[in-house]
This record gives C-alpha cells, structure tokens and sequence, in this order.
C-alpha cells in the first residue's frame, strides 16, 4: 500500500518491518468530554486505513491509548489537566469522568462501524512503563529536573523539527503563545515528562515517582504504551494533522533518545473536519455530536458516507447541507444494494476484475471515493449477475462498513420532520379535527412531500 509520510512529506510504498504485518499505534481520545464529530472522522479513517490493510493481506496489531491524565489544558505545559478541569464541572472524581466518557467513545465508534482496536490501554495503567523511560533519559542526557518536575531538554535531539518540516522561529509563530509559558524550561520547545506537586499540589490523580509525586505528562504516554505493547520498532503512527506538533515531534524525540534507534517509519495524519469557524472543536463552535446527529434523525452511517467520500488526508467542511446531500446518495445507494438477488454462480473473473480495482484505490494512498465510484459502477453494470454484484458489495463493505446488505432504513432530519408531521395529522384525524388533518398535507405537499393512506398507516413519497 502507498501512504502519505509526515516524515518525508511524500507518498511512499509501506515496507513493513516483519513481512505480512503491520504495527499500528494510533492516539486515542482525551475523554474529558464527548468526542465530536471531527474527532470521529479521524478515527473513521484510521479505522479504513486498518480494514484496507487487512484487505491487502496484512495483518495488523493495533493499539491505541485513552488519555485520562497528563493532557493539560495549553501545549505549553501551562493550565490545569483537562480531565481535573472536566472532574470539578461535572463534580466526580478524575476516573469517574474517564469511564464516563470512555463508555461514550466506544458507542460512538459502534453506531460508526469503527471497529475497537484489538488492544487499548488507558495511560493510567502504565505508570511504571513512563517511569522507566524518564529515568533513562535522565541519565543518559535527554532530560532534566527543574521547579521539582523533568523536562525533555530539546536541544539534545538533533532531528526535533524533521517531522513537522519547521524550524524553531517558525514554530515560534506559527504555534500557540502558551507554548512558552512554563518559564522553569531550558528552550521553548521543552516539554513535561513529569510532573510533581510543584505543578499543582491539588491534582487529584498522583503517583510515586523518584522525582517525588506527581504524574506523567501526556506524551510520554503515546511513546510509553506503544513500545511496551508494540515493542521498539513500528510500522505506522496515526493522529489528526494538529499532533504533528508538539505531540508526535515529542514522541520522537523521546522515544528514539530512549530507544538510540529510529523508531517509526511512517507518519500518518488525517484531515481536519472543519465548520464555519475553521477547525471543529469542544470550545469552538456547536459542538456536534454522534447523538446530536441522531436526535437530529440523521443516520450515523450517513456521516461515514460522507467522510468515505472525502480524501482522508484533506480538510473537509461540515454543513447540513452537504450532510443531507450524503444522506439521499447513501439512501440510494442502499436502496440498490438491499435489492440485489442471488442470480446464477459467481463469475470469478469478473469479481476479481472489479475486487483488484477496488485494491487499487485503497492501495492508492487509501482512495476511497474512488472505491465508491467503482462500487457504483458494479452496479450499474449489466453484465454483471446478481451473486456476483452480491459477493462484490459483501466483499467491499469489510472496508466500507456502511451496513450496505442490512435491510435497515437510512434517515435524515427531513425523515424525521415528516414522520413528526405524519404523527401530528394522525392526532388531528383522531380528533376529528379535519381542516388541520388537510393543512399538514398541504403544507407537506408545498414542500414536495405526498402522502399516501394505505391500510398499514401513511407513508410518503418525496417529489420534489
Ligand atoms: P482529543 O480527544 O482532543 O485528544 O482528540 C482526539 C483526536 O481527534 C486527535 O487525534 C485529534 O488530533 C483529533 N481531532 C481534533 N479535532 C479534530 C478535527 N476538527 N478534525 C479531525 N480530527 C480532530
Ligand atoms: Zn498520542
């Protein structure tokens, strides 16, 4: 398969390290509050980019962290944890709001056929893991005490701007001004290991450590909870393009002054999800959610169609209307998938002609609108029998994951607008109340909506 790689700001075929496998570490959320959906398209495309390698023969062993302590609030080391802050408004302790909304994730992550990572590690588990790596760096040079917490001192680690492509002053600008905040820092750029009291002496989850107590910071955990489970050598490290830096510079940093190898060979980053205000996030904007969707009436798996069709590594806009526009296409597209019929026997050199294509795309830095133009394109073709259109969908819907033979409906807002309507008519018709029964079916009617009385109740016909 050929990927982009952050690291050499080019696509490149992947050369695993042991052949036929795949090391995948992928960032997990920091659940201090529900995931957006921004956040889920990220995970939507890690979640493709480990089913297209599985496709291609691979097998991959991925691992992925829950962040429930260390993220403080700025990326300069400055502010509160996060999940201290998310513990005092909702007034529970630090792991009551982790289990929370750890629990939220995994629902989230089920309504959008992302599969869960075989192996997923909240960073509170792994103490002793980031224990033994800062000691290392202490002693051998990487890493120093200051104000009673240890930093990883920048300057030693000579390759520290190659995966973002950036030198120091333009880093300087470009990030945010917490950056510098933490004044007990050598050089900027320095960022926490560990932490002790001298931080905040209010912080709820502590830990034992022989720089006195405290806990770690938070990425020590990415590098920490991926070589004890992945070991020294990885094949692929995914995150949203904003971890590119500090996050994955830092990992890097640490991780390979820890190891005194390279430790990485590709870098993965996914697209942001953006709204009218730029980049979606919980502070920014509404903050949309799986279940907002839902009560909204929007199917879940619309919201994947939708990100399918974009290019994983490119921004995409979020509006209603490009949400209802993915709605009716993967309406349509159902409507075709749920009628195919078994018809005849499979024609083998026919699936394997439209199965390498649909290799091809996802081979091709994981192409999946093109993997969807060549389902369309399956279906449509005459030449094709119904087993054999069958067996296609079945196949491409291992990666796809867009339910594509369920027989379930897909359902937008304007779904649930008119059901509301439809409901409301029924109320008036109870009470004899015709003259209201008549104005929802003209207003209905107005909008392109008719509706048809059949012994099982109304149904609907959009027109226009
Ligand atoms: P967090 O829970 O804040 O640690 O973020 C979880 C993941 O979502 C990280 O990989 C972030 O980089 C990513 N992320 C945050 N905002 C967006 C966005 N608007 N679009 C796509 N990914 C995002
Ligand atoms: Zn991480």
């Amino acid at each position: 398969m050929k990927i982009y790689n952050t690291l050499h700001k080019k696509i490149e075929e992947i050369i695993p390290i042991e052949e036929g496998k795949i090391k995948m570490y992928t960032c997990g959320p920091t659940v201090y509050h529900y995931a957006h959906i921004g956040n889920l398209r990220t995970y939507i495309s890690e979640d493709i980019l480990e089913k297209s390698l599985n496709y291609l023969g691979y097998k991959v062993d991925r691992v992925m962290n829950i962040t429930d302590v260390g993220h403080l609030v700025g990326d300069g080391d400055s502010g509160e944890d996060k999940m201290a802050v998310a513990a005092k408004r909702e007034h529970k302790s630090s792991m009551e709001v982790a289990a929370y909304y750890t629990e939220c994730f995994k629902s989230d992550c089920a309504k959008l056929n992302i599969k869960w990572p075989d192996t997923v590690v909240p960073a509170t588990n792994e103490i002793d893991e980031y224990i033994k790596i800062i000691s290392r760096l202490l002693n051998n040079g990487h890493a120093y005490i200051a104000d009673g917490n240890v930093y990883y001192d920048t300057s030693t680690f000579e390759k520290y701007y190659e995966l973002s492509g950036r030198n120091s002053d333009d880093l300087l600008v470009a990030v945010r001004e917490d950056i510098k905040e933490d004044t007990a820092k050598r050089n900027p750029f320095d960022f926490g290991l560990w932490f002790t009291n001298s931080k905040f002496n209010n912080q709820e989850l502590q830990w034992d450590s022989p720089w006195g107590r405290g806990y770690p910071g938070w990425h020590i955990e990415c590098s920490g909870i991926s070589m004890k489970y992945l070991g020294e050598n990885l094949d692929i490290h995914c995150g949203a393009e904003d971890a590119i830096f500090p996050h994955h510079t830092n990992e890097i940093a640490q991780s390979e002054a820890y190891l005194g190898h390279k430790w990485c060979n590709y870098w993965v980053h996914m697209g942001f999800l953006n709204d009218k205000n730029g980049k979606m996030s919980k502070s920014n904007g509404e903050f949309l959610t799986v279940s907002l969707l839902e009560e909204k009436g929007y199917d879940p798996l619309a919201y994947r169609y939708l990100c399918l069709n974009s290019n994983y590594h490119n921004a995409l806009t979020f509006t209603y209307d490009i949400l209802d526009g993915a709605v009716n296409e993967y309406k349509k597209l159902k409507n075709k998938t749920n009628s195919l019929v078994e018809e005849g026997s499979l024609e083998e050199d026919k699936f394997n002609k439209y199965n390498d294509r649909f290799k091809k795309a996802l081979d091709d830095n994981l192409n999946t609108s093109m993997a969807i133009t060549i389902l369309y394109e399956l279906l449509k073709d005459n030449d094709l029998n119904g087993t054999t259109k069958l067996e296609l969908v079945k196949s491409f819907d291992k990666v796809l994951s867009l339910d594509l033979l369920k027989k379930t409906e897909v359902t937008s807002d304007k779904d649930s607008y008119i059901k509301e309507m439809i409901e409301k008519r029924k109320e008036a018709k109870a009470n004899k109340d015709f003259a209201t029964a008549d104005q929802i079916r003209e207003k209905l009617l107005s909008e392109g909506i008719v509706l048809k009385d059949t012994r099982e109740g109304t149904t609907y016909e959009i027109v226009g």
